[in-house]
């Protein structure tokens, strides 16, 4: 596989920097490794890549820290030890103002958590009712569901500091174990967190999606240091294997009343975007194929922009319209906020496709499809013109 992600972006990204990534804490070499330099690690996960667990799990799950198997309390009961975090342990960090270079800055970043359904929970940057509507780029989201017999995490976040608030934030509501963090794709900010997972926690994500982070987890280091700094603790992030493989038939557990499943529908962003659900709840996380609210627009960092539509398109058909919907980088919203993307994408395609049947240049091109029906998104100059159009003409002129 290429990395058209990475040479995209690292082509065309602000001229920030690029820093080497020889920094202690990060494993040169990226697949296997993991496990012994992890920062709050008990232990190496163990690798199961190649045979996914298809169906609801109780064989595959973990040990756990204290969970007695007939508590039925969401809360969790007294007396019970707490799930060690180690990475978690002593004074909390405290915020740092945004650094305007940055898209969003993670130490900067205040997470809320909101329970969208009984015992699920969407968490979110707090900034997020007053920037999403404006189309200001908001940290990534993630969230976490409790059943009886413990807690699934969805997302891990890009550095300690907000896994961290993501742990503290589970911890508030119950004192059962996490069992399961699952990742919407390799993306740094959704899955870095996993480095800082006790051994306990059985990590899912799609097997391309483990692939990639194998092959190209020190390129992703340096390009998430370009754009989001070397002050932010990623340096210190080391690969994590996943414990659970997910090929494209999906994967789910049962949590004790309620269901995680992970869904794939197709090409969303990356070759492996996994869509989490509890479909007892009808909540849907969608990762960054769905990245926010309108006026945001999808991020086509390996361009297949129509796949991206009929990827998302078939989602949203999946979903009743009660459906509870917590985007990439962004607030719960409905099943509408699809739409907006949807439509986007297919008025790129084919504002795109004219401009290549008319032999415009990529030049011509982005001077020619300027979609005002979806500006906005205060990243525009850059998500549409620079990496969207370009992305899509390559694709159509070929
Ligand atoms: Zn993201």
């Amino acid at each position: 596989m290429n990395t058209p992600a990475l040479t995209t972006a690292l082509a065309l990204s602000l001229a920030l920097v690029a820093c080497g990534t020889d920094s202690t804490g990060i494993e040169a070499d990226g697949s296997t490794e993991a496990g012994d330099t992890e920062p709050g690690s008990s232990g190496s996960p163990q690798a199961e890549t190649g045979t996914p667990e298809t169906s609801s799990s109780t064989s595959g799950s973990p040990g756990t820290t204290g969970a007695e198997s007939g508590d039925t309390s969401t809360g969790g009961t007294e007396g019970e030890d707490l799930q060690v975090f180690e990475a978690c342990e002593g004074d909390r960090f405290e915020l740092t103002d945004p650094n305007p270079n940055y898209v969003w800055t993670p130490n900067a970043i205040e997470l809320v958590s909101e329970e969208v359904s009984d015992g699920v929970f969407a968490v979110y940057d707090s900034n997020a009712a007053d920037y999403g509507p404006q189309g200001l780029p908001l940290a990534t989201s993630a969230g976490f569901v409790i059943g009886n017999d413990g807690v699934a995490l969805v997302e891990t976040m890009i550095n300690r500091q907000l896994f961290c608030q993501l742990i503290d934030l589970v911890q508030a509501e119950t004192n059962l174990p996490v069992l399961y963090a699952v990742n919407t794709s390799y993306h740094g900010d959704h899955s870095y967190g996993n480095a800082f997972l006790p051994g306990d926690v059985q990590v899912v994500q799609h097997e391309r999606t483990a692939g990639y982070i194998a092959e190209y987890f020190e390129e992703d280091i340096v390009f998430m240091e370009m754009n989001f700094g070397e002050d932010q603790g990623i340096n210190e992030i080391v690969p994590v294997v996943p414990d659970i493989a997910v090929t494209d038939e999906g994967w789910s557990a049962d949590l004790g009343g309620l269901t995680i499943a992970a869904r794939y529908h197709g090409f969303g962003q990356t070759p492996g975007d996994l869509f989490v659900q509890v479909p007892e709840a009808e909540v849907l996380w969608t990762g960054n194929p769905l990245i926010a609210e309108a006026p945001a627009i999808p991020w086509l960092l390996d361009g297949q922009a129509g796949a991206v539509s009929t990827t998302l398109a078939s989602v949203r058909d999946s979903l009743s319209e009660a459906a509870v919907v917590v985007p990439g980088h962004g607030r719960p919203v409905s099943l509408e906020a699809f739409d907006f993307s949807v439509g986007y994408l297919d008025a790129l395609v084919a504002g795109v496709q004219t401009a290549v049947d008319d032999d415009l240049d990529v030049d011509a091109t982005v001077a020619a499809v300027t979609l005002p029906d979806f500006q906005g998104y205060a990243l525009w100059d850059w998500v549409h013109s620079v990496v969207n159009v370009p992305n899509t003409y390559a694709e159509l002129s070929e």
